[in-house]
């Protein structure tokens, strides 16, 4: 079983997504962390994103793997990379580097083949619409933009990064806007997406909702 859960930086994703994952038994497949592996190599490798041949190497030669604890870590090339992928300068450089066809072309196709056949929570922004059109369930997140902000300064609190919340929400809006404007898969609910507003909204409730939808949906259709 698929559920695909987009939406917004800050919008509440990574958290819902883990807690659905881990309340259901699924496996959590976090598709942003997985862009931002490829901005932060990239960043470290000093790659000229104009080269489109040492980018198609640089995609042909990295591997992806969800693990640890909780299945939430990311390795790349064998390297946990969790900690290093949400830098300042990743997030940056992240909107801009996946919006490289090449990047999605080869990033989708990933995800499709780590998903194949087990029961799965994806969340990213082109899940429900391009990944998985036909995902067995498809959520939309939204927040409001200062409660966004708020979110991500706690969570940079917590790494102990400091950034005001004026800067935070100036970066949440330029990085929603590259994200919604650009040509290929850009942000934006599927017409069959349950939105959810998360806006006031406790984790432990969101998570409860789409909870809810799946195991009452799911038991209504296996009653038939
Ligand atoms: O979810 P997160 O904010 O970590 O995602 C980082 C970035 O990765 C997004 O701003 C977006 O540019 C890109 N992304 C994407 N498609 C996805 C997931 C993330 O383009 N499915």
């Amino acid at each position: 079983m698929v559920i695909a859960i987009d939406g917004p930086a800050g919008s509440g994703k990574s958290t819902t997504a883990k807690y659905v994952a881990e309340n259901l038994g699924f496996i959590h497949i976090n598709t942003g962390a997985m862009y931002r592996g490829i901005a932060l190599k990239c960043i470290s490798e000093d790659i000229n994103l104009a080269d489109t041949s040492k980018m198609n190497h640089m995609l042909h030669l990295t591997v992806f793997k969800f693990g640890g604890g909780d299945g939430s870590e990311l390795y790349m090339d064998g390297k946990n990379i969790s900690s290093n992928i949400n830098t300042v300068e990743v997030t940056e450089s992240v909107s801009l580097i996946s919006a490289i066809p090449m990047v999605r072309k080869k990033l989708v196709e990933y995800q499709r083949e780590m998903a194949n056949g087990i029961d799965v929570v994806l969340e990213g922004r082109d899940i429900g619409s391009v990944v998985f059109p036909d995902a067995d369930y498809k959520f939309f997140l939204i927040a409001d933009i200062h409660e966004r902000a708020r979110r991500r300064q706690k969570e940079m609190e917590e790494r102990c990064e400091v950034i005001s919340l004026s800067e935070l929400t100036v970066e949440l809006e330029e990085r929603d806007r590259q994200d919604s404007t650009r040509e290929h898969s850009p942000l934006k609910k599927a017409d069959d997406a349950v939105e959810i507003d998360t806006t006031g909204l406790s984790i432990e409730e969101q998570v409860n909702r789409i909870v809810e939808i799946v195991t009452n949906t799911n038991r209504s259709k296996t009653r038939k």
